[in-house]
């Protein structure tokens, strides 16, 4: 099987295993996780922030985040496609009480424009504006990378109406690579920043928030009551430092992967590709033909050792990731050329 359904499907490599064995840990409820506190020190430095906070989930770690920033009846301005708004199990309305104001972005990333127009007025008819929510790159949308200077706009805009911004950057490494616009660069213009470590990092799991020191020590409470307060947990932030030192970089891979694979489903008979949109590692192939639907088309592939995601009745994601190579792409393109031409 060659599994392009998502980039969180990498398994943990025999080195990234063998030094999560020698990771020394301590009980990180009590901030006594030696290898923890090197990885939070690590992120905080990384992003020129004053503290971060390991979490179980990027979810976890948006909630959180929200959380800390809002009051129950409050409302968030986010994209429409974003992954706070459609896949994260209707957390926001659950835990902090709070209404999401999804707008549509061009390729997920929403103009200062349109933000300006969400703005609630100061009335007590309204909900409160108090944060916006940016996702970079963006999931839904194929990996698209957020121009820094649009963040920029939004960032000095938010400044002025006293809204904090958050960063929901799962996959902002790959963001990084491409752009060569560094972790801090990126951050410097949000209040709380997340990054995941099992996507296409590799890591089992993990994800991690920075922030002020306030933010910290308010998402740490949130943490807590959200069931993330771990242990020994060392263990698993050992794997994340192994993913900081050997796997970004190679990213650069996954993302020439993803434009081989996408050229080659645009020029299939079936399928067409958004090629603006390919900039990292996620590729959105939607159905020409109207005969074929994309459950169908997605069980073709699998009965031909292809795994991909359906994304809607015409859409379908393909990701690349470290677990896939070079010789699998091409055997995948191959593949594709033989069922659908
Ligand atoms: C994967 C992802 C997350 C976090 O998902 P979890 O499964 O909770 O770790 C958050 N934001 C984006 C954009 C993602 O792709």
């Amino acid at each position: 099987m060659i599994d392009l359904r998502s980039d969180t499907v990498t398994r943990p490599s025999r080195p990234m295993r063998e030094f999560m064995l020698k990771a020394d840990v301590g009980d990180d409820v009590f901030g006594e996780d030696p290898t923890v506190n090197t990885l939070q020190e690590k992120i905080a430095t990384l992003l020129h922030k004053d503290a971060a906070l390991f979490v179980t989930s990027g979810t976890q770690g948006n909630q959180v985040s929200l959380n800390v920033h809002t009051q129950p009846g409050d409302e968030v301005i986010c994209d429409y496609h974003s992954h706070i708004f459609n896949y994260e199990a209707g957390a926001a309305g659950m835990l902090s009480g709070i209404q999401l104001h999804p707008l549509m972005g061009k390729y997920g990333h929403p103009s200062l424009e349109q933000i300006s127009e969400a703005l609630r007025p100061k009335d007590d008819h309204y909900p409160q504006t108090r944060l916006i929510c940016l996702e970079n790159t963006h999931n839904r949308a194929g990996g698209t990378i957020f121009p820094l200077a649009e963040i920029r706009r939004i960032a000095g805009w938010a400044q002025v109406y006293g809204l904090k911004m958050h960063l929901d950057g799962a996959r902002l490494w790959n963001a990084a690579v491409v752009t060569g616009v560094d972790l801090a660069e990126y951050a410097q213009y949000f209040d709380s920043v997340s990054l995941c470590f099992s996507k296409g990092l590799g890591a089992p799991m993990g994800s991690i928030v920075a922030g002020s020191a306030d933010f910290i020590r308010r998402a740490h409470y949130y943490r807590k009551a959200y069931g993330g307060g771990t242990r020994q947990v060392g263990i698993v932030a050992a794997a994340c430092l192994y993913a900081l030192d050997h796997n970004i970089e190679r990213l650069r891979e996954d993302h020439q992967n993803a434009k081989i694979l996408a050229e080659a489903l645009n020029k299939s008979a079936v399928f067409q590709v958004d090629m603006a949109a390919v900039q990292t590692n996620i590729i959105i192939a939607e159905l020409k033909t109207r005969d074929r639907n994309a459950p169908v088309a997605v069980q073709m592939l699998k009965d031909n050792d292809i795994l991909a995601l359906p994304f809607s009745t015409t859409k379908i994601r393909f990701v690349t990731h470290m677990d896939v190579r070079r010789e699998d792409i091409e055997q995948s393109i191959r593949i594709i050329k033989n069922i659908f031409g």
